[in-house]
């Protein structure tokens, strides 16, 4: 098979990381027998230093024509002055209503060797966790109406939540056919007690529960989701989620995991197609200085493998080497413990790529 990849390096850190993926995606490349064609493309303030807009009608094709897209990170100082709409991350806003990416996947994974990096007592997570956000991304409070109006008592604002029983049905099927590869448990994070729209979201989930009887289902209130996730994040698997609860739990989900640098995300649309990113940000206070984690973008290569390339035993095999890498006590700076060695983002990757190739023999690509 001959697979196309977008690859969209971005601003700040982007590039760095990114470098390290396709490191990653290489060593796939040669690991599989399957060929890897990756054309790299402008997004962000690079596009806009060199075209004069955040996504050039070429970036959109290129990705549109594409498999997959990898993308790095967008943004920084440097164009911070320009108004909102003509930002640099508006890049990845657009590059998901384009691509038509309903579903966020967010895996927060902190393994036992990383334990002393999470900001929570040991005890908590010396068993480390491994759990899922399904966020949808297109739809809710982000995309109702809005605006602002001038009242007797003032300026009166609102965002209008809103959510259709199509919506909810999508996202939480990606939600049940990722709990099936999983270890079997969804919790569907609501306010029902409260929002409409929550009831809505907890009746359509009880329903597409109805075909995963294999999957033991929970109901949650989002406050209560929050306080379970430093309580406990252990006893999670796979979380659902709307689009507002999602931004808000999976950034809290990701600081447990002691970094943000470690951490990977697929948009997804209910194909193979996906746009594959870590989910920090361009990092200016760190770029060119080979100081950022390249891990989250690799295991966004790793996710990019299992869901748009169906290689899931090369997925599996990069995983696997990140942990052994980490085990070795290998960290970047942002990941430092005591006793740990200190290492750039380069020698991060190539790490990475040392432990892959000890596994090559043992890995094969699914036909
Ligand atoms: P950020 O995620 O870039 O950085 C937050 C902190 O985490 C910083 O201290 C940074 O050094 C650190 N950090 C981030 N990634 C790291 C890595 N891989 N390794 C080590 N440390 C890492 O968030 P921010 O500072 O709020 O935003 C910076 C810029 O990035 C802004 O322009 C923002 O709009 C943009 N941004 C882009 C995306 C995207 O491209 N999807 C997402 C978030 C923020």
């Amino acid at each position: 098979m001959t697979y196309k990849i977008a690859v969209l390096p971005g601003d700040g850190v982007g590039p760095e990381v990114v470098a390290q993926a396709v490191k990653v995606l290489r060593w796939a490349e040669k690991a599989t027998g399957h060929r890897i064609i990756l054309t790299e493309y402008d997004a962000g303030g690079a596009a806009i230093d060199r075209s004069g807009t955040y996504l050039p009608e070429k970036t959109l094709s290129g990705c549109i024509e594409s498999d997959c897209v990898l993308f790095g990170s967008v943004g920084g100082p440097k164009w911070d002055m320009l108004p909102g709409g003509q930002r640099p991350e508006q890049a990845v806003l657009k590059l998901r209503k384009e691509l038509k990416l309903y579903a966020n996947l967010r895996p927060a994974r902190l393994y036992p060797e990383m334990a002393g990096s999470s900001p929570l007592r040991q005890e908590i997570v010396e068993n480390g966790f491994d759990l899922l956000i399904v966020r949808e991304l297109t739809g809710g409070i982000y995309f109702g109406e809005k605006g602002s109006e001038q009242t007797a008592e003032g300026v009166r604002a609102y965002d209008v939540e809103q959510y259709s029983e199509a919506e909810i049905r999508r996202i939480a099927r990606v939600a049940f056919e990722a709990a099936v590869g999983r270890r079997g448990t969804l919790t569907s994070v609501d306010k029902a007690n409260v929002l409409e729209t929550s009831r809505l979201f907890r009746r359509i989930v009880d329903c597409v529960a109805e075909e995963y009887p294999q999957i033991a289902v929970k109901h949650m209130y989002v406050d209560n989701a929050a306080m379970q996730l430093v309580r406990n994040p252990g006893q999670f698997d796979v979380i659902l989620t709307s689009n507002l609860f999602g931004d808000i739990l999976s950034d809290e989900a990701s600081v447990l995991t002691g970094s943000i640098g470690m951490l990977p995300s697929a948009s997804m649309g209910g194909s193979a197609f996906g746009l594959y990113e870590p989910i920090h940000g361009s990092a200016p206070d760190i770029a060119g200085q080979d100081a950022a984690n390249p891990l989250g973008s690799i295991l966004s290569a790793a996710m990019l493998l299992r869901f748009s390339l169906s290689m899931d035993e090369a997925a599996e095999a990069v995983e696997e080497a990140v942990r052994q890498v980490l085990a070795l006590g290998w960290r970047t700076a942002d990941m430092m413990q005591p006793g740990a060695d200190r290492i750039g983002t380069q020698e991060m990757g190539e790490q990475v790529i040392r432990a892959l190739n000890k596994m090559i023999r043992r890995t094969v690509s699914r036909p």
